[in-house]
């Protein structure tokens, strides 16, 4: 297991121990479970009712090939985990959200897709595109399984060309989520169903984790947007993912930053509110410090 891990059937074995952060003091830079069983006369809403082909051309191997993206304004947002996982009704739309190259393995979250500089295409080329096994290109739907191997793709690109920590980042974030809802969809009823809840959340952590990570290193030494989202945004995710890793400190301090900006909007309140009763939660434990001593409560 680990963030690469699963590359080896695209021929990229190799790169699975590659180091995602460069050390903060250098530079800084299952398929959903079908339900075979619905009745007959019931019209299903089918996966591939939500995507479209797109037409893409690869910047490292310049070849045209289409890739499935999701319908604008098909999906329907249902509600949002705590850490900002969007829940879609019907579809989950993070399986569409990596653009990959099927010839080349070249591969970057759809947002990031486009020119890479001339070094970028020589590392792509002699990293990734050397090694890799193309894959099949023209399919109606993706997997859970093909699709966080798009994401690994897109993060072992992320690593060799360099991206930003934010990019990296943001793949490593996206893809914790789409693993959630991987092992929400896994199938009960299978015998293997235990063992790979399991390892479907773990996976999931450790891909949080870096997300952490990273966004605490872009939030330090990036400008805003970073990842397209505001800074009340990016603080409340860096504090929601740092409770999830018992990281109180780190978490209260902006908890109380949140609580404390004029600019806050009622909903992110209800949410920021939330964090500090996790927290103040788990301090109340024996042997953490004492209420008083925390720097939340300053809400307003
Ligand atoms: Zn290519």
């Amino acid at each position: 297991m680990g963030l690469l891990s699963g590359l080896g059937k695209l021929g990229l074995g190799g790169l699975d121990s590659m180091k995602l952060y460069e050390d903060p003091d250098l530079e800084a830079e299952a398929e959903s479970a079908a339900q075979e069983e619905a009745e007959p006369e019931v019209p299903k809403v089918r996966e591939e009712d939500f995507l479209l082909k797109k037409s893409c051309k690869c910047p490292a191997c310049d070849r045209d090939f289409k890739t499935l993206a999701v319908r604008a304004g098909k999906a329907k947002l249902i509600g949002t985990d705590r850490d900002l996982r969007p829940q879609y009704d019907g579809i989950e739309p993070l399986k569409y959200d990596v653009t990959m190259c099927p010839y080349c393995g070249c591969a970057s979250l759809s947002r990031n897709w486009g020119s890479l500089t001339d070094n970028q295409r020589r590392t792509i080329k002699k990293e990734i595109a050397q090694n890799f096994r193309p894959v099949e290109a023209d399919k109606d739907t993706y997997t859970y399984d093909e699709a966080v191997n798009r994401y690994q793709m897109a993060l072992a690109n992320a690593i060799v060309k360099q991206a930003k920590n934010s990019e990296k980042a943001y793949i490593c974030l996206k893809a914790g989520w789409l693993l959630r809802s991987k092992w929400m969809s896994l199938d009960h009823s299978d015998p293997n169903y235990n063992v790979e809840v399991a390892e479907t959340m773990s996976l999931e952590r450790e891909f949080l984790e870096n997300a952490l990570e990273g966004l605490v290193n872009a939030r330090a030494t990036e400008n805003p947007p970073i990842c397209g989202m505001d800074d009340m945004t990016v603080d409340y995710l860096i504090a929601a993912l740092s409770v999830r890793f018992e990281k109180y400190d780190q978490a209260a301090r902006l908890v109380a930053k949140l609580l404390g900006s004029k600019a806050i909007n009622s909903r992110m309140k209800e949410k920021a509110l939330d964090l500090k009763d996790e927290i103040l939660k788990a301090r109340s434990k024996p042997g953490q410090p004492q209420l008083n001593e925390l720097p939340v409560g300053q809400a307003e």
